[in-house]
């Protein structure tokens, strides 16, 4: 594992590869980016395919060449979760010999019918948190929160405040059919990269409490955060691979990375003022501030 890095800025993109990067996600990569550059820092690209069962062999290729189609060169390798299995191992063994992992037997028939609604998901009602009961086997290994609140300060939303028995719970952390769970895989690998500033879309600002649980029970320092505004589509829905969201137009670069600049309500230069992507994004990095707080309105992202 690296050592966190103390002077050196490092960001990252992390796209889960459910389908080709669409402008919600380019809006977080183009964010992210910036955010490291503007710092003189390094930006790493990871593929979050720890869930197999939803990654797709296509994104895995077209991500990546989409990314420096519009100039956003990445520094080191690719990482790939699917390959740092053995990784996450470690770290559950590390939580199960500190008594901060559980085997859990739970359906979740059975966890629906008893578990109260929080504001990421379900709340585990504990059942398994003392051991499995008699006649029960374990499907999955959940994460026992000890720390009553877990606070951080996002760059954009300020001071979080979440209460981990009433708001999150015990959340899995290797599922029931053997793959590590997300919150567990990229929290192993946002240290093991050195990640200072995580640049993400808002929607996964209730991610970040859990997150840094598991960065405190594991010892592993926590990053600053930066939550951006998250595109909708007309019909008011998060652009999602989930919701088809059209691919982005890597044939016009510098179109479509102006139209993200305003999204992000990022100045923007005079439009014959820059030609090449490089200078647009020389200039983006150079006039870098942080995003507004809430979305620009529905049906408004491939506007500018
Ligand atoms: N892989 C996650 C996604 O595509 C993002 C992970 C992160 O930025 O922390 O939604």
């Amino acid at each position: 594992m690296q050592p966190m890095n103390c002077c050196v800025a490092i960001g990252r993109f992390a796209p889960s590869p459910t389908g080709p990067l669409h402008f919600g996600s380019l809006v977080a990569a183009l964010a992210s980016y910036l955010d490291a550059r503007a710092q003189g820092g390094q930006w790493h690209l990871r593929i979050d395919d720890v869930d197999q069962t939803r990654s797709r062999a296509a994104a895995i290729e077209q991500i990546p060449r989409c990314l420096e189609a519009l100039g956003l060169h990445w520094d080191g390798p690719i990482q790939y979760q699917s390959k740092r299995t053995a990784r996450y191992a470690q770290a559950l063994d590390a939580l199960i010999r500190q008594h901060q992992a559980y085997p859990c037997g739970c359906s979740r028939r059975e966890i629906l019918a008893h578990a109260e609604r929080g504001p990421a998901g379900m709340i585990y009602p504990g059942t398994c948190r003392n051991g499995l009961s008699a006649g029960r086997s374990a499907r999955s290994w959940r994460f026992k929160n000890t720390a009553p609140i877990i606070a951080f300060v996002d760059r954009a939303f300020g001071e979080q405040t979440t209460r981990t028995d009433t708001e999150m719970g015990d959340f899995i952390i290797r599922r029931g059919d053997g793959l590590y769970a997300y919150h567990l895989a990229m929290v192993i690998d946002d240290a093991d990269l050195g990640v200072t500033d995580v640049v993400r879309g808002a929607d996964l600002l209730p991610a970040t409490a859990p997150q840094i649980a598991l960065q405190q029970a594991l010892g592993l320092p926590t990053p600053r955060y930066l939550h951006v505004p998250v595109a909708y589509d007309e019909l008011g829905r998060k652009l999602s691979k989930t919701n088809a969201a059209p691919a982005i137009d890597t044939d016009q670069p510098f179109a479509t990375l102006r139209q993200a600049l305003a999204f992000l309500d990022q100045p923007l230069p005079g439009l014959n003022e820059l030609s090449s992507v490089s200078e647009l994004l020389q200039w983006a990095i150079a006039h870098w501030m942080l995003p507004p707080l809430s979305p620009n309105p529905a049906g408004n992202w491939g506007s500018a």
